[in-house]
């Protein structure tokens, strides 16, 4: 079986579906892999590292898309890619399959087994597959980076000859995956750090993690299944909006994380929360790209509001490219070698896994809620 691994073709996209510590592995087991001439470059892997883990550099293109079995990509795949795919091949990459549904229906028409990464479920068993968690861990370590950088001020206290420093107060608001790496790194930097969540679940997380929770008791349900958060009522948005605000506008530093999955992300920071905070104190809203959990976040840019620095970055992991592409290289690596039985590709639609994550397969849209998608922009599915 040949596998094969495209160089991203997105603009910004610094990441590698496989780094060659996992080529190696995966050729022990006996699988061929191709790699795309320069696809780690952006990575720093080398195509020499790739060919001593034992793979193959394939510098045309068309010959990579068009006879491998399996292609793996970090980025949604482009409608010139998918053409150049055969009938029957299997594609594992990211696709947003709710958010580019025609993406999925090209590839049903092309006849293409494609599995989406973010639909992996949120399960023990599937851990170490969990893409949407290892990218989210990284974008909340860069979070605070990015943050103490544009601060004004130091992170932590410090004592000098030339006086006493106070230490910055950040504030996390979403404690997800990424609030909770955002919160470990800004107590390591040595800010004091407090942090909020709708689901109350995450309070021991947050407080193990050495921050102080904001507790917001609602009168509502505000778990779904899988231990998402639900979208809440919007009483329930001003019960909490009236005790965040006191936070925000005590805050040096905001870290927004918030999302809900399939809605556009819940306003958390209002224009006049903004407008109190000291001039100076940054914000970096992470839920940029969905619709922003912040008020005036412009996704990709730095904006400055009342004194204040909105930055709504785009991208975070492709930033971290190593540390990211390994990460994601271990996810997609070990969903592959589940879906491979004895050499063959063997597709058990009762495994929940397998279910849930294969999108297309057979000429056929597997997903209800992606076909519901395209049912909305008036496509026939
Ligand atoms: P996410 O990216 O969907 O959302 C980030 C955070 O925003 C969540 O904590 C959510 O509760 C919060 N949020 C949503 N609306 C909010 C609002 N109005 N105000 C404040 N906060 C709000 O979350 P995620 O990081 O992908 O995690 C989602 C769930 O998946 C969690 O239950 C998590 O424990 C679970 N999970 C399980 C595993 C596993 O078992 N393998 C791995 C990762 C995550």
């Amino acid at each position: 079986m040949k596998i094969a691994i495209a160089k991203e073709v997105e603009v910004g996209e610094r990441r590698v579906a496989l780094n060659p510590d996992i080529v190696a592995r995966l050729v022990k087991q006996g699988l061929e892999i191709w790699v795309e001439v320069d696809a780690g470059e952006a990575s720093f892997y080398s195509n020499d590292a790739y060919e001593a883990a034992g793979a193959t550099i394939i510098s045309d293109t068309a010959k990579l898309w068009g006879e491998a079995d399996v292609l793996l990509k970090v980025g949604i795949p482009k409608d010139h890619e998918i053409n150049q795919m055969r009938e029957g091949s299997v594609l594992l990459s990211f696709l947003s399959p709710l958010a580019q549904p025609e993406t999925v229906q090209h590839l049903a028409g092309r006849k293409i087994t494609a599995f989406g990464m973010e639909m992996i479920p949120r399960t023990s068993r599937a851990q170490s597959m969990d893409a949407l968690s290892s990218q989210a861990g990284v974008a909340g370590y860069k979070a605070v980076l990015i943050a103490a950088a544009a601060l004004p001020k130091f992170f932590p206290m410090l004592t000098t000859a030339a006086g006493t420093i106070r230490p910055a107060k950040v504030f996390v608001m979403g404690a997800g995956v990424a609030g909770l790496q955002a919160i470990a790194t800004a107590r390591r930097l040595g800010a004091v750090v407090e942090a909020f969540d709708i689901r109350p679940a995450v309070k021991e997380e947050v407080q193990s993690l050495g921050a102080k929770f904001v507790e917001v008791k609602l009168d509502e349900d505000t778990v779904a299944a899988g231990g998402y958060a639900k979208e809440i009522s919007e009483a329930a948005k001003q019960r909490t909006q009236e005790v965040v605000t006191e936070h925000v506008k005590n805050s040096d530093v905001v870290i927004t994380t918030a999302q809900v999955p399939g809605k556009k992300a819940p306003l958390l920071v209002t224009e006049e929360m903004v407008a109190q905070m000291a001039p100076g104190s940054v914000i970096v809203d992470l839920a940029a790209e969905q619709g922003g959990n912040c008020a005036g976040t412009e996704p990709g840019k730095d904006v400055v509001r009342h004194g204040v620095t909105i930055i709504g970055p785009i991208n975070l992991p492709s930033s971290m490219p190593v540390h990211a592409s390994q990460m994601y290289a271990k996810n997609i690596s070990t969903l592959l070698q589940y879906l491979i039985k004895d050499g063959e590709l063997q597709l058990n639609f009762e495994d929940d896994i397998i279910d849930s994550t294969c999108i297309t397969h057979g000429g056929e849209i597997r997903n209800q809620r992606v076909k519901d998608a395209l049912t909305q922009v008036g496509a026939t599915v």
